[in-house]
């Protein structure tokens, strides 16, 4: 199995890449695809070592992106991917044009809390996590905000500053000489932050060169492009997303209406990140969640969910 060219992924990184989610039609759970991030309610920080990991060939650079919209209106949480993420002029998403419309009347935190968000999506493989060793030496797809792109792309693409000595750019992929990712998860203002989240400061062999290992790391590679499309092939259609947003802002929100990706609980788990979403302590979430469970039409994974998964 092979991996892609690190100089065409950093190239593909800079420029805005032309999307064609042609993927396969395997099914998968996406629950169990994806590294969830959650900060112990005591310590109040989440420690973990990952390694993002070369994409396969086939995926033009190491991430996807997707846009959405989450925010909450009188308790009612809405979600939806935002129907940009096709990237597609002929499609228009309802609460784009809906924030246009009502966007001076908005409050700055209306504007903060509704306005689309990207996250990006890449392959990582977990070196250590302690608060979950069952994950220790698994390869998970993971969705990430603008923070941790940030860091990522300034490391394999320094930015150039005028005055000072151009950085080198660090291939962070590479099995043999690529940098770990250290994470020390903490909360602010009650959301997940990763201001102490940075690369190691050396590089270091994938799996200590264990061939085998490495092996089944490649292997165990998704592609972003079908992760992507999983995710597209949810977006509902523009009526559909429109109804959601009316009966949420007015607060009359019949269960009928609620298009499915609004229960699909693992889909939340992906946006519990530091600018879309809240940490709340575990009890409370379980308890919102059993709530919410009475207008859904699909019961969710299991209890874990349940308590990853914040209102
Ligand atoms: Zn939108």
């Amino acid at each position: 199995m092979k991996t892609m060219n690190f100089a065409q992924l950093v190239e593909n990184a800079q420029k805005t890449v032309e999307k064609n989610a042609i993927g396969g039609k395997k099914e998968y759970k996406i629950d169990e695809k994806y590294f969830t991030v959650k900060v112990d309610a005591k310590t109040g920080t989440m420690p973990a070592t990952i390694r993002f990991i070369s994409p396969k060939e086939d995926d033009s650079t190491f991430y996807e992106m997707i846009w959405h919209h989450s925010f909450e209106v009188n308790g009612k949480k809405f979600y939806v991917t935002c129907p940009t993420t096709f990237q597609d002029k002929e499609i228009k998403c309802p609460v784009c044009i809906y924030n246009k419309e009502h966007w001076k009347e908005y409050t700055e935190k209306e504007q903060s809390d509704r306005k689309r968000k990207l996250k990006y999506i890449s392959n990582i493989y977990v070196v250590s996590d302690p608060g979950n060793p069952a994950r220790d030496g698994k390869v998970f797809l993971w969705a990430y905000g603008s923070t941790i792109h940030k860091k990522i792309m300034n490391i394999i693409a320094p930015p150039k500053v005028e005055g000072m000595k151009p950085k080198k750019s660090y291939n962070i992929f590479d099995e043999k000489t690529g940098k770990d990712f250290e994470m020390l998860v903490g909360l602010k203002n009650g959301n997940n932050n990763y201001d102490n989240c940075n690369f190691s400061d050396e590089g270091s062999e994938l799996c200590d060169g264990d061939e085998a290992k490495l092996k089944a790391v490649r292997e165990s590679t998704f592609s972003l492009k079908e992760a992507l499309k999983t995710e597209t092939d949810k977006i509902k259609s523009y009526a559909e997303i429109e109804k959601w947003l009316m009966t949420t802002l007015t607060g009359k929100r019949p269960s009928e209406s609620a298009p499915k990706q609004e229960f699909q609980v693992a889909d939340k788990e992906l946006w519990n990140n530091e600018d879309t979403q809240k940490q709340k302590e575990p009890a409370t979430a379980k308890l919102n969640l059993k709530e919410d469970m009475k207008e859904e039409t699909k019961p969710a994974t299991t209890e874990e969910d349940f308590f990853n998964f914040e209102v």
